[in-house]
Formats: structure tokens, sequence, C-alpha cells
């Protein structure tokens, strides 16, 4: 593909009325999601995407980040997918993320016992899966 027959939204600048594509990149905030998926671009964890930035630098090798010792660059903290700089959760606050969760897990052993839709799933696991006539 030549780089004219690019589509408009290519992450490169194209000078108004020149056929020459800029080096210079579009800015992300013009581009629609659909845009940024056809590049290659997902919506991830940002801890994820610094360890995998992380893993690329280091050739490859998980082995070199962990013993990274460049400890002056900006994703060095956060080279491991943790955040060590994050504030630390208060009691009161592990306690009611704790208490959600136990709620959760009651709501869902409820419905596993009580829901006549859970029974006609397990049934439909059981026999195999569900057809669903065209
Ligand atoms: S912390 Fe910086 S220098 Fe070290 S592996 Fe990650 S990107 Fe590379």
């Amino acid at each position: 593909m030549s780089e004219t027959a690019k589509p408009d939204w290519w992450p490169l600048y194209h000078e108004e009325g020149s056929t020459e594509f800029s080096r210079i990149g579009k800015d992300w905030r013009t581009l629609r999601v659909a845009e940024l998926e056809a590049l290659g671009h997902r919506k991830r964890p940002l801890l994820s995407l610094i360890r995998q930035n992380c893993i690329d630098c280091g050739g490859g090798s998980e082995a070199e980040v962990r013993q990274c010792a460049i400890a002056r660059c900006p994703f060095w903290p956060y080279r491991m997918n943790t955040n060590p700089i994050a504030a630390p959760q208060s009691e009161e606050r592990r306690t009611a993320s704790g208490e959600r969760l136990r709620r959760l897990r009651t709501k869902q052993a409820d419905f596993a016992e009580n829901s006549p839709l859970a029974s006609s799933f397990a049934a439909a696991e059981a026999s195999g899966g569900v057809e669903i006539a065209a």
C-alpha cells in the first residue's frame, strides 16, 4: 500500500492539500475506538502495558525486567505489573470490600441453588449444550 492510499485516520498527519504524510503522529484523541483497534490497540490495564513495554525493553526477557537497574526510568517501580506507590487501603475500606465480596458470593450461591434459570443452565450443560432453532 502506498502512503497516499492510507485511510484518512492513519495515525500520521496528512497536511492539508498535500499528498505527503508527515512523520508526526496524529493526536490519538482524534481517532475513534474502532480505528485504534484497527491499529492493534485494545483496552488494557495500564500496569500490564508498562510490563509489556518493559519486556520489550528487556529484549523479551522477564528476567531482564526483574533485574533492571535503571531505577531512574519512570516505569521502574511498575515494571513487575504492580503499583508499589499506590496508597494502601484503609482497614475500613478493606473490611467494606470483603463484605461486598461476601454478599456477592452469597447471591451467587443463592442463584445457583434457587433460580429456575440456574437449573436450566445446569441441565443444558449436562446434556451437552442448548440448540437454538433458526
Ligand atoms: S524500567 Fe525502564 S529501563 Fe527498565 S525494563 Fe522497564 S522500560 Fe526498560
